[in-house]
């Protein structure tokens, strides 16, 4: 073997460790802990019950619902001597006092849901209020994510996924992308006002009852009067003002129906039946409905948890395995990350343009060990536009590759005069086992010495062609200052070199670069005199 890819001692049996980590979703509604374990998800239960909890705060004054609405003010009041930080501190300490009943071990970790809108206040103060009740987050990760890998949607192929969420106070739907590894939010809707409670007031409304309490076990169990096809009428407009704003998301994203590979629904309301059907209508196909909607957010917390404490994963290395880089002119790889640097890892170069005015540049990520973009993998590509036309070699575009603790990779680049940046996130180790690894540091040696001088050759005839450009330009100006002599002897030194790139011999092409620069050199002399003495002249006349 050549290269050792999982941390040593794993693989083997774990010493039995008496802490663990678990996956919390922090509802707006209901707030729910699961754990992983024997190859899934389950919700933790002690001898209380469930740990399905209603995300409510009892004080002296009255309850407190929703507090998570209010998570990006974290330390206004809301009643008493509560604000949504400490709301949510105190929910989070009851689920960890819980758990570790349910489980005989200590909780100190966890991985917490967040909406995919809530902003960096709002982040920062889910993980102080977790921190506050004794728990060190592993990682934050947005609901519809998480629903996303509860569902395994990352290990399968690649593709576009709708999630539907429609819970108790709140609707919110994502536009995910699963590309190499990694999911990316094209999109998000929502209305913070629109869910299970509002189908409760109609039925309050309706019927004229003055307690919604009754309304929603009417709902949810299909009792008290209330039939299937009265609720049906009921939920309509609310139903379709969800998919009036599934619609906006699509297009936010820029994809059509017919571009979805799978729906996911997630939250307790989307348990009615007629939600299922107008989605299914809608979209045009079944939604997955295999995972209780309640708890699937909760499932894939627990999943990440688990990945991320479980040693035998191979997206926990320490140092990256192979090299990374981009495709630079002439099918060549420039690495801008050696294989074997430790991670997590940020390396910067700067780029030029290769012609005048040009003001787009292709970016193509590449991993491998081979000289050339054709022997390597191709990871993502992207457009870095907005270049101020410039002349050739005159832009400045940095390219920064960054790799977190993960494994993650982040490429982007910037032109240094404007500032235009552009990135895209990749996870370099998807789909790839140790033994591909294995396989392309083989071929590298192999191939190592074939590879050299096929890029020696490369970069050799694209300066010898930047050469001619350079010299047919100059002279298509400047002529006049050359006799007939020197412009012949120009044209048998230009065509030789246009000879020895055919030939594809490296050294001939040197050589007879060497000659025609060195015929170039007095007649850019003589250019710069006649320049200067233009603008001399130019000058005493003005
Ligand atoms: P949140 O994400 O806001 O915390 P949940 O996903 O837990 O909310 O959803 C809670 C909502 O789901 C409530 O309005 C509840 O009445 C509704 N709900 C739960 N079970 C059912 C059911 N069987 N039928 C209809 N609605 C349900
Ligand atoms: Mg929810």
């Amino acid at each position: 073997m050549l290269l050792q890819i999982d941390e040593p001692n794993t693989g083997t049996t774990k010493p039995e460790s008496l802490s663990c980590a678990i996956g919390i979703d922090l509802g707006t509604t209901n707030s729910v802990a699961a754990i992983y374990k024997n190859g899934k998800s389950e919700v933790l239960q002690d001898d209380l019950g469930p740990l399905f909890i209603p995300s409510v705060i009892s004080t002296q004054t009255g309850d407190l619902h929703s507090t998570k609405r209010m998570m990006h003010q974290p330390t206004t009041i809301i009643s008493g001597n509560y604000t949504a930080l400490t709301a949510a501190q105190n929910i989070l300490k009851i689920l960890k006092t819980r758990a570790e009943k349910a489980l005989g071990y200590h909780v100190h970790q966890a991985v917490i849901t967040v909406p995919a809108y809530f902003d960096d206040t709002a982040r920062q103060a889910t993980k102080d209020a977790a921190s506050l009740a004794g728990i060190e987050v592993l990682r934050l990760i947005n609901e519809p994510t998480a629903a996303a890998l509860a569902y395994g949607l990352d290990e399968g192929k690649e593709g576009t996924f709708v999630v539907y969420d429609f819970g108790g106070g709140t609707f919110d739907v994502s536009v995910l992308s699963m590309r190499k590894g990694v999911f990316q939010v094209l999109a998000t809707g929502g209305h913070t006002q629109l869910g299970g409670d509002d189908i409760d007031a109609l039925i309050t409304k309706h019927f004229g009852w003055n307690d919604h309490l009754k309304a929603r076990f009417a709902k949810e169990t299909l009792s008290h009067g209330l039939n299937e096809e009265l609720l049906n009428t009921l939920c309509e407009p609310l139903i379709k003002q969800t998919l009036t704003i599934c619609e906006q998301a699509l297009k936010d994203a820029g994809i059509t129906k017919k571009q979805v590979d799978g729906i996911i629904l997630v939250g307790g309301s989307t348990k009615l039946q007629t939600v299922r059907t107008s989605v299914k209508i809608f979209f045009e196909q079944d939604p997955l409905i295999n995972l209780d909607p309640d708890c699937v957010v909760a499932f894939g917390a627990a999943l990440q948890a688990h990945q991320l404490t479980s040693k035998t994963d191979t997206l926990l290395l320490d140092v990256i395995p192979i090299s990374l880089g981009i495709e630079t002119m002439g099918d060549i790889v420039e690495v801008i990350i050696p294989r074997n640097s430790p991670i997590p890892i940020r390396m910067a170069q700067d780029f030029t343009t290769y012609e005048n005015g040009q003001t787009a540049i292709n970016i193509h990520v590449v991993q491998g060990e081979r000289e050339f973009v054709k022997d390597c993998r191709s990871l993502a590509k992207f457009t870095l536009i907005g270049i101020p036309p410039m002349l050739a070699g005159a832009a400045r575009v940095r390219i920064t590759f960054s790799i977190d603790a993960d494994g993650l990779l982040t490429v982007s680049a910037k032109e240094q005069t404007t500032g235009t940046i552009q990135q895209v996130e990749v996870k370099p180790s998807y789909g790839l086992s140790t033994e591909d690894y294995a396989l392309m540091l083989k071929q590298s040696y192999e191939h190592a010495e074939e590879d050299i001088n096929n890029r020696l050759l490369t970069s050799a005839t694209i300066k010898a062609e930047q050469l001619i450009a350079q010299l047919e330009s100059a002279l298509n100006i400047d002529a006049h200052l050359l006799n007939e002599l020197q412009i012949n002897a120009f044209k048998i030194c230009i065509q030789d070199v246009k000879s020895a790139i055919e030939t594809q011999d490296r050294l001939s092409i040197q050589k007879a670069c060497d000659n025609l620069a060195s015929l170039a050199q007095p007649f850019a002399e003589k250019r710069i005199a006649h320049a200067i003495k233009q603008k001399f002249q130019h000058q005493t006349i003005s």
